[in-house]
């Protein structure tokens, strides 16, 4: 959906309540604390009261949108400018279009990336992977000084935080945050181990020596970039091609992202990444965003 459908399907806090009603109770409301479906249901608020723990609760208890003061209209038009925006959507930008504050733009989009959150990858990534790392964070160019005042190097010398990302050609995309010290051997096998078939996959990296161990428990290619970028199917472009559009998000829309709010853009990125041809995105992001 895009916002002017979101406008009109939506058009008051009630048509928001029903649709969130109809998507996590099905038109029987049942109680978020003690699980009862005998309740009934009042006019005032859109609350409903269970008559076995004798609570009064509505439909956004336990969700993202519980406790909020913001029409819900303006959630749902959020949600729907974070999944369509393809390099993200500053907070900036979005307190502009919802016309709220600074901060409360800022708070619900990262409420909304805890939902589009961690996928919880159900299948290792198949075929062809190609594995890669690259660094995010902060504006610095080469020349800068870090804060400590040491030079900003490029690459694995570098003092921003590392990111490995695994893609499967056609698939899905799973990018972590790691430590320094995880872009070792060890660390690098057990994210490959975690996140691809490495019985059925192939895997294809560039020549960093992180990765040579990877041979010994997976088939693994590897790319020389000095010599050339393509070798027929031996190339790491689709994961190449995935940093771009998380960097040119990151740094056109974020600026500096710190570490601690790292995960939920890497989360967001991977998400409208992996979702790419998913119609109903908008039902799928509400019901993660109900925990249905
Ligand atoms: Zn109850």
């Amino acid at each position: 959906m895009n916002i002017i459908q979101v406008y009109q399907k939506f058009p008051s806090q009630k048509d928001c309540i029903d649709y969130l009603e109809g998507v996590r109770w099905r038109g029987i409301p049942l109680c978020p604390y003690c699980k009862s479906d005998r309740c009934c249901s009042s006019n005032i608020g859109y609350r409903h009261y269970c008559l076995n723990c004798r609570t009064s609760f509505s439909v956004t208890v336990g969700t993202i949108f519980h406790h909020t003061h913001l029409p819900l209209q303006k959630w749902l038009l959020a949600l729907t400018l974070i999944l369509n925006a393809k390099k993200g959507i500053s907070s900036r930008q979005l307190a502009r279009d919802l016309e709220v504050n600074k901060s409360t733009a800022w708070r619900i989009s990262m409420q909304i990336r805890e939902a589009m959150g961690d996928d919880n990858q159900r299948s290792l990534l198949q075929g062809i992977v190609e594995a890669d790392e690259t660094y995010i964070g902060g504006k610095l160019r080469k020349g800068k000084k870090n804060d400590d005042g040491t030079p900003n190097k490029r690459g694995r010398g570098t003092k921003k935080i590392p990111v490995v990302g695994m893609v499967e050609r056609g698939g899905k995309v799973v990018a972590k945050a790691v430590k320094k010290t995880q872009l070792k051997a060890k660390g690098l096998n057990a994210l490959v181990r975690g996140h691809v078939d490495t019985k059925k996959a192939t895997l294809i990296t560039d020549e960093y020596k992180g990765y040579l161990g990877i041979s010994n428990f997976m088939s693994h290619q590897s790319v020389n970039h000095q010599v050339w970028y393509v070798d027929g199917d031996i190339h790491t472009n689709t994961i190449e091609g995935f940093w771009a559009l998380l960097k040119r998000g990151i740094v056109g829309q974020f600026h500096k992202v710190s570490l601690k709010y790292l995960p939920q853009y890497l989360n967001e990125f991977c998400y409208r990444y992996n979702h790419r041809k998913t119609i109903d995105l908008f039902d799928l992001t509400i019901c993660r965003a109900l925990g249905v």
